[in-house]
């Protein structure tokens, strides 16, 4: 009889970790990122893009660009999760408006679900529209335009 009720207590355990997978809710942003998150919420409003606000994960990563040559990066998640990785260096840096496009950049992988592009566009991330994004707010309103069409 114990014998039994060890087997249905590690099924049970099983069945249990095998439900990982579903869905869960979470909302887990480095405070240093915050403002960001806010700024990409207020910009969709202003498109009328209604994104979800409680599915986002946004990690500081040590050493992103050293082991991944990436500053930001958004994880394969299931459903309807974003998980974003950003280089700790880059988060600590003076580069805020780099800093700011790269969340940008990888908030459209991961919310609107768009991938690269060669067009002038956020989703590009040649040198090019990265200046032209640092360059001044009228070519940032262009950008951000783009990134919500
Ligand atoms: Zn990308």
């Amino acid at each position: 009889m114990k014998r039994v009720i060890l087997i249905l207590y590690l099924l049970v355990l099983l069945l249990t970790i095998g439900c990982d997978n579903d869905e869960t809710i979470v909302y887990q942003v480095d405070p240093r990122l915050e403002k960001y998150v806010q700024l990409f919420y207020s910009e969709a409003a202003k498109h009328n893009k209604s994104i979800p606000k409680n599915n986002l994960i946004i990690l500081v990563t040590k050493d992103l660009l050293a082991t991944e040559e990436k500053h930001a990066v958004s994880r394969n998640t299931s459903g309807d999760q974003v998980k974003i990785e950003v280089d700790e260096a880059l988060v600590n840096g003076t580069d805020t408006l780099f800093l700011e496009f790269a969340m940008m950049h990888e908030f459209g992988h991961g919310f609107l679900r768009r991938g690269h592009t060669t067009e002038y566009s956020i989703m590009n991330p040649h040198r090019r529209t990265v200046a032209g994004y640092k360059r001044n707010v009228i070519e940032r309103g262009k950008l951000l335009n783009e990134l919500f069409q």
